[in-house]
């Protein structure tokens, strides 16, 4: 491996992990990458292409033609392409597909940054095993639910609270218990739970557990 530094961020929907990812990248120096927006990017191209997220083929094809550099950060936000993100995202071929990507990016950060923050469901288990820090950030379904829904309401979408949380639940259910790289803690991973933090307040817990980590 390089000699990067590298902090992996994994746990389920909303939980918080990319505001808190974005923030520890920001305040060491390091590069940021939100996994996520990865599968997103490929479920929405299915979706634009008019196919099947469960189509294996039409899934591939997104994967394999995906363009990093043009990935449209408004439209893999919404429901539908969360919905479409887990579902391509339980194919092995296609976390295959992206998995080299994810690992250069941690090793080879752009920009030139002696670290990487990379934040998904499977960083510390499958994508960076050697993470110098991983952190598993949780908080119950129905405050996910509550800050999915406050931001989709807030970028403009219609939404219906108890859907997010139906949402919410089935999102878990399907990347918890998949087969290919499901989502869990790492053995070495930190449990971080937000429910009761504000966005400051878990920030600070966090460069608590990566400062004292690292020392
Ligand atoms: O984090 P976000 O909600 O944007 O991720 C969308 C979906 O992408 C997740 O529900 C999950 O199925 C998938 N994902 C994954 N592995 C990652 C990151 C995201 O399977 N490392």
């Amino acid at each position: 491996m390089s000699g990067t530094t590298v902090i992996a961020i994994d746990g389920p929907a909303a939980s918080g992990k990319g505001t808190l990812a974005r923030k520890l990248a920001q305040h060491y120096g390091y590069a940021y990458l939100d996994t996520g927006s990865l599968y997103r990017a490929v479920g929405q191209a299915v979706l634009a292409a008019g196919q099947d997220p469960n189509d294996d083929a039409a899934a591939l094809a997104a994967a394999e033609n995906l363009d990093i550099s043009h990935i449209d950060e408004k439209t893999i936000r919404t429901r539908e392409a969360g919905e479409a993100a887990s579902v391509v995202a339980a194919k092995p071929a296609i976390r295959a597909a992206i998995l080299d990507f994810q690992r250069n990016f941690a090793a080879n950060p752009p920009g030139g940054e002696e670290g990487a923050v990379l934040d998904g469901r499977d960083i510390g288990t499958v994508v960076c095993p050697d993470a110098r820090v991983k952190i598993f950030v949780t908080a119950s379904p129905e405050i996910r639910a509550h800050r999915r829904w406050l931001e989709l309401n807030n970028s403009g979408s219609k939404v219906n609270e108890a859907q997010i949380l139906e949402d919410v639940r089935e999102r878990d259910r399907r990347d918890a218990e998949r087969v290919a790289s499901p989502m869990k803690p790492a053995a070495d991973a930190y449990l971080l739970d937000t429910s009761d933090l504000s966005i400051e307040a878990a920030f600070d817990a966090a460069v608590a557990i990566i400062d004292k980590a690292m020392s």
